[in-house]
């Protein structure tokens, strides 16, 4: 085995997209079942076969046996920021003001190389905060296999209502550069939606409420009806419209407006999920956010109580499972470390959730909501995005932090 590795390291990437390949783990998960005793076949870069080793042929195919593994779809993780690290480090603010461009995008090449090797071979990447375009050259770079890293899914600068984002706290006569691009009205939302897609956009975010002006809170930003436009505007060119909300009043906006998933939801109410669920919106909770946010404030998980911020969070996000939403696996990755995209599932878990329903999201559902249908499952001509873990996550979550095997479109980068 180690032999067939090393001739897949001396053989330039064409000749190693051609191999054919057996992988013999304890067990498949196909991004809906566990299937025990099941192999699966590449050719190239993608899946040839899959099922019981008997009724799979090894024929000219070199063996890679994981014994002891779950081999699972690349996971997929549905919320990251690249070009962001934690705040706990740096904060937001001065990521954004006192950053060089050439230094975040130096970082963010070793969070792309992170994120892969935990197994993670997609992002959806929403938002450069403040770094413009710099995720499609990003994307490009590992597209070239310029960089090791995952498939991208971006969404290059985001929308946002003018005045309502960060940073802030200046004083009114000082106007600071923003982390999104501000757009308002008919004909400037429109030719901002239409810049960022032509600049590579592959969907469009925007931040349907946010804490702005001196209140505390967050409160509604873009109209109905500009919401309406931007959905109207980045589908016609055949791209969803991702939408951070938070509030009741941003959640219900971006739901009739038709964007296709909500970030965050932390103050949903049975009512607003509902909704959701009629209107077939996604909900990415982003537990792992405020968990990490939380604790940068001070709180001591494990010794403190709760935050009543968290407990809130709980409440909602059973709320949204007893609806039926269709809930997608996204942590808002940046806010706290890249590689450590399994905190996210760990925490879905906890909150509440199936661990094989948990697996079901990180994979072809996120799969599905996001329009990939290229991956997210093992099946026949799907793409080669495999990683293999110790045990099996569908009965303890953590074994998803232990990777065996990463394999992205039939190349190994991990093993
Ligand atoms: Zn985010």
């Amino acid at each position: 085995m180690k032999r067939l590795y090393l001739l897949l390291l001396l053989l330039p990437y064409s000749l190693v997209a051609q191999t054919t390949l057996l992988l013999r783990p304890d067990r498949v998960f196909d991004g809906e079942t566990m299937h025990a005793g099941w192999v699966v076949r590449i050719n190239g870069e993608k899946i040839e076969a899959v099922g019981p080793a008997s009724s799979v042929s090894a024929t000219n195919a070199g063996i890679i046996d994981l014994k002891g593994t779950t081999l699972l779809p690349g996971l997929i993780e549905g919320h990251s920021h690249l070009l962001l690290h934690p705040y706990n480090e740096t904060s937001w603010d001065d990521q954004v003001l006192k950053e060089s461009r050439s230094l975040r995008v130096a970082r963010a090449t070793v969070h792309a190389q992170k994120t892969l090797l935990a197994g993670f071979t997609t992002v959806r990447d929403l938002g450069t905060e403040g770094a413009d375009y710099d995720d499609v050259g990003l994307k490009q770079a590992i597209n070239q296999q310029i960089i090791p890293g995952p498939r991208m899914v971006v969404v290059t600068r985001a929308l946002i209502a003018t005045g309502s984002y960060g940073p802030k706290g200046y004083g009114p006569d000082i106007s600071v550069p923003q982390g999104a691009e501000e757009a308002d009205g008919h004909d400037a939302l429109i030719r901002a939606v239409r810049t960022q897609i032509g600049k590579g956009a592959d969907a469009i975010k925007i931040y349907a409420d946010y804490r702005w002006g001196l209140m505390a809170e967050a409160h509604p930003t873009f109209t109905l009806d500009e919401l309406k436009l931007i959905v109207e505007v980045a589908r016609s060119s055949g791209r969803g419209v991702v939408a951070h909300a938070s509030t009741a009043e941003g959640m219900r906006r971006a739901i009739l407006a038709g964007c296709e998933t909500v970030e965050h939801g932390d103050a949903g109410t049975p009512e607003i999920f509902a909704l959701m669920k009629k209107n077939g919106t996604a909900l990415c909770p982003t537990l792992a956010a405020g968990d990490a946010v939380s604790q940068y404030r001070g709180w001591k998980k494990g010794q403190d109580p709760e935050p009543a911020r968290l407990g809130e969070k709980r409440i909602t996000f059973r709320q949204a499972l007893d609806a039926g939403v269709t809930i997608c696996a996204g942590g808002d990755v940046g806010v706290f470390s890249h590689g450590d995209n399994a905190r996210e599932l760990e925490m879905m878990v906890n909150y509440g959730m199936k661990p094989l329903d948990v697996l079901r999201s990180a994979t072809s559902v996120n799969a599905d909501v996001f329009h990939l249908a290229d991956r997210g499952r093992v099946r026949p001509g799907l793409l080669a995005d495999l990683v293999a873990v110790e045990g099996d996550p569908s009965q303890a979550m953590a074994a998803i932090r232990q990777v065996r095997l990463v394999m992205k479109g039939g190349k190994i980068y991990k093993q």
